[in-house]
């Protein structure tokens, strides 16, 4: 059997589209300074260095005891006579004689003759003479000045999308604010007259809107700024002013809903009209009517109206356009393979997305079974998912014990 949304019309592939939509893009101007504390999950404009080496100097690894390696006998124990102590914040500021050691603690300044710290479990202190045992390694124990990072080197690369990790990282070369990308505008709404907003009773022939609440969650993001323009009608005319009016204030406008082939269903032609189509439907399932084009300077997305089609689509095509814009460093899709403990339909034609439930059995092995219903409407099994099965276009169906590629959400490399 044929799948029927196939046949005949010449479709994109994913990777084309995506592609195509890559290709048409590129990251938007403007910067802004800011702290390190507004900056979590926001991208990098400029490259960072560090203005000092880290450690900006020797310091002890261990809380023990500093002196010379040249101390050290042989396979021999041998002694030495405390003469300070050096904290950590609170170095000690003499020098060490022939026979000298000090007390120190993790982090604290190494003292200029010293290079090797011995660990307090491993010594025996009687008063001020510290028993060292036979064994002790020379230069153990140092954190080196600039191990970590050399004074001028690059710490974050521009591109890099700001983690917690990074912020740490800045903060220990001293850097307080950085430069910036500015956050993207995004507008989104629905489209349909059956569509009814929370908090309404439903009348019959009426759904709730889930869309707007799936975006609200698929676009928090702190590299966006976005703004939910509600419920719009299967209007011609109200469509379009609606889209005209957003293309002048926002950087993307993501529609869900109408990209079809329905008589209610006008986005193709609203966009044609006061903007340019780059491509409408992809062979992916679930997912082909999706519309991406332009009006004026704004980049347009009209997603499908079923709510998986709508996280499918976001996922693989309209993700990586918002991190393009954002001047985001490419990111790739995890992909593992895995044992599908199931069979599974399919049919020639489409890229698949299907929604499953990926484990790590007791051996460390993957494997993936189907979270159920495959229909665009099922959001109940996306829900119980925690990956896409990714069936290539040519597959014609699953065996229970096959191999498949699964795709985890939301992790990228
Ligand atoms: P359409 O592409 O407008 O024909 O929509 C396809 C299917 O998705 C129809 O069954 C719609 O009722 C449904 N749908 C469209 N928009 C939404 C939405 N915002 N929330 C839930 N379902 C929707
Ligand atoms: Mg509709």
């Amino acid at each position: 059997m044929k799948d029927r949304c196939f046949s005949k019309t010449n479709l994109l592939t994913r990777v084309q589209a995506l592609d195509t939509i890559l290709q048409s893009l590129n990251p938007l101007k403007g910067t802004e300074q800011q702290s390190l504390k507004n900056a979590l999950g926001r991208v990098l404009a400029e490259s960072v260095y560090s203005p000092i080496n880290i450690p900006p100097e020797r310091n002890a690894a261990m809380d023990g005891y500093a002196f010379s390696r040249h101390e050290i006998k042989q396979n021999q124990p041998f002694s030495l006579n405390q003469v300070g102590i050096s904290w950590a914040g609170k170095p000690f500021k003499g020098s060490l004689a022939a026979g000298e050691c000090v007390r120190i603690f993790t982090g604290a300044v190494v003292p200029k003759t010293v290079d090797t710290v011995i660990m307090q479990e491993r010594v025996k202190a009687v008063n001020d003479t510290i028993n060292f045992p036979k064994d002790c390694v020379p230069l153990d124990n140092i954190r080196q000045m600039g191990e970590d990072i050399q004074q001028h080197a690059c710490l974050l690369a521009a591109g890099k999308k700001l983690t917690a990790v990074d912020l740490g990282l800045l903060a220990s070369a001293g850097i307080h604010s950085v430069t910036l990308r500015r956050k993207l505008r995004v507008a989104y709404f629905s489209t349909g007259d059956e569509l009814v907003t929370l908090g309404q009773p439903l009348q019959s022939g009426q759904i709730y809107d889930s869309n707007r609440y799936l975006l609200h969650g698929l676009l928090t993001d702190a590299i966006l700024d976005v703004v939910d323009k509600g419920v719009i009608a299967d209007d011609k005319n109200l469509l379009e002013q609606t889209l005209y009016s957003a293309a002048k204030n926002y950087d993307v406008i993501i529609t869900t809903g109408g990209a079809s082939v329905g008589d209610a269903d006008y986005i193709k032609e609203i966009l044609e009209k006061i903007g340019q189509v780059n491509f409408w439907k992809v062979a992916m399932k679930p997912g082909k009517p999706v519309a991406f084009g332009h009006i004026n300077d704004c980049v347009f997305f009209g997603l499908p109206g079923n709510p998986v089609s709508v996280v499918a689509t976001f996922d693989q095509l309209v993700k990586p356009a918002l991190g393009k814009l954002s001047g985001l460093q490419s990111l790739t899709p995890l992909k593992i393979s895995a044992r599908c403990d199931c069979s599974l339909k399919k049919l020639k034609g489409r890229e698949e997305y299907q929604r499953g439930i990926l484990q790590q059995q007791s051996d460390e092995s993957f494997i993936v079974t189907s979270a159920g219903g495959q229909e665009s409407n099922i959001l109940s099994a996306m829900s119980r998912a925690n990956c896409y099965i990714v069936l290539p276009a040519d597959n014609t169906g699953v065996q229970k014990g096959d191999t498949v590629w699964v795709q985890p959400f939301d992790h990228y490399i």
